[in-house]
């Protein structure tokens, strides 16, 4: 991938070709795991700096400074708090800029106060870091301006409680600060647009796994990726394609020839499908057309006109021209768990097709699934083979 070009968040689909968008979506976005990571680090931050809250407030009680004592220990129950309220009403996103409120707010308590003795300013540090770090860059650049406005302003205030820090320390503070916050923004940002590089490349190639190299419809693993996505109640028509005589093609015109009729006819299925529908190659030259929630009769209308227009195409492979016809079988999927049975009539349909003669479709029409008696008569169309 070209450095420059940022990774999107979905990825690119090859639209022109395929008609795979159920398997497009990716498992997990950039920024759903960056999120989940987000809110992962705030509760475990919540969890170790709670500990660390409670043991410093405790030890200012103990010495008598008691104003600091109480802040810390309130911080610790404000952060217990909140993370259990978070996490009880399953809102666990929002605790990363929950969390970095919670630092801002003591970072700048302890920097401006001066904590014990100015000491204040040095945990201020690591908090002010951590801030970044619970936050994307984007929102780290204006929390970071947030941040240094009211420090300026709070240690250039005539306020009582601001400690006295001397001229000296004041500027240091407010550049050491601003390095710190710059540099970790700019840092996080880096790491954001590798993540997602990586995060990019690696569904790009789950991707190519899903789909069949030669005709770009998808392969039987994006088929069960698919089918895993359906709920229990998933109603589809199956259809199961296989192209008549297809071997002597290969015998022929060679097996490029071959190459081209299954990428022809590929090409061709794909145009006739559109949304939901997924097309797959589901062996040589097997293809399964899966409609969600599309009954048998409309199925048969769609299918037909696939049929109809392979027989009209003409396939041209070097200096070949010449045409090749399908046979379908169709069944009807009442439930999702009823995919295996289905696929299994809507193969014996399709042999029952080749056996009638070829480029036809032959339905299940009124039949339901697992009810195929050998005596039943299935429901079919199309004209019969010549060859
Ligand atoms: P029928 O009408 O009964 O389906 O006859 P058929 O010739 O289509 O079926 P058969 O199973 O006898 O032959 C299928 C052929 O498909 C054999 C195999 O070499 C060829 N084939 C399978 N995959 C590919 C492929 O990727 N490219 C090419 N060119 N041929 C393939
Ligand atoms: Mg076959
Ligand atoms: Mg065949």
């Amino acid at each position: 991938m070209d450095a420059q070009q940022q990774p999107k968040e979905a990825l690119p689909t090859n639209a022109s070709t395929l008609n795979t968008s159920q398997t497009d979506q990716p498992l997990y976005t950039p920024s759903m795991i960056e999120d989940e990571r987000r809110a992962q680090l705030a509760v475990n931050l919540a969890a170790l700096g709670t500990s660390f809250l409670v043991l410093f407030g405790i030890i200012a009680i103990v010495q008598g400074r008691l104003s600091i004592g109480y802040v810390l220990i309130g911080t610790a129950t404000l952060t217990a708090l909140t993370a259990t309220t978070l996490r009880h009403f399953n809102q666990l996103h929002r605790a990363g800029l929950i969390g970095m409120l919670i630092l801002w707010l003591l970072a700048q308590y302890l920097l401006l106060t001066g904590a014990i003795e100015g000491t204040g300013a040095y945990y201020s540090f690591p908090l002010a870091m951590l801030m970044i770090l619970l936050i994307g860059p984007r929102v780290a650049v204006f929390a970071s301006l947030l941040y240094m406005a009211t420090m300026t302003a709070g240690l250039y205030s005539e306020l009582a409680w601001v400690h006295d820090y001397s001229a000296t320390e004041k500027s240091r503070l407010i550049f050491a600060k601003f390095i710190l916050l710059s540099m970790l923004t700019v840092s996080e940002y880096t790491r954001l647009m590798s993540y997602k590089k990586i995060a990019f490349t690696s569904e790009a190639h789950r991707q190519t796994t899903l789909k069949d190299p030669l005709t770009g419809a998808l392969n039987r693993k994006g088929i069960t990726v698919l089918t895993e996505k359906w709920t229990k109640s998933q109603q589809a028509t199956i259809a199961l394609f296989d192209l008549d005589h297809f071997k002597n093609i290969n015998d022929q015109y060679g097996h490029k020839a071959g190459d081209d009729t299954l990428i022809a006819f590929a090409e061709l299925a794909q145009q006739n499908t559109k949304g939901q529908d997924a097309f797959a190659r589901w062996g040589g030259e097997e293809f399964l057309l899966i409609l969600p929630d599309t009954k048998l009769h409309d199925a048969s209308t769609l299918v037909e006109r696939i049929r109809h227009q392979l027989e009209q195409h003409i396939v041209q492979s070097h200096d070949h021209l010449f045409s090749v016809t399908c046979s379908v079988g169709l069944a009807y999927m009442a439930r999702a768990d009823l995919f295996d049975t289905t696929l299994k009539l809507a193969d014996e349909l399709l042999y029952v097709a080749k056996n009638q003669g070829r480029n036809q479709l032959v339905s299940s029409a009124k039949h339901r699934v697992g009810y195929l008696s050998p005596t039943s008569r299935p429901y079919r169309t199309g004209t019969a083979d010549n060859g």
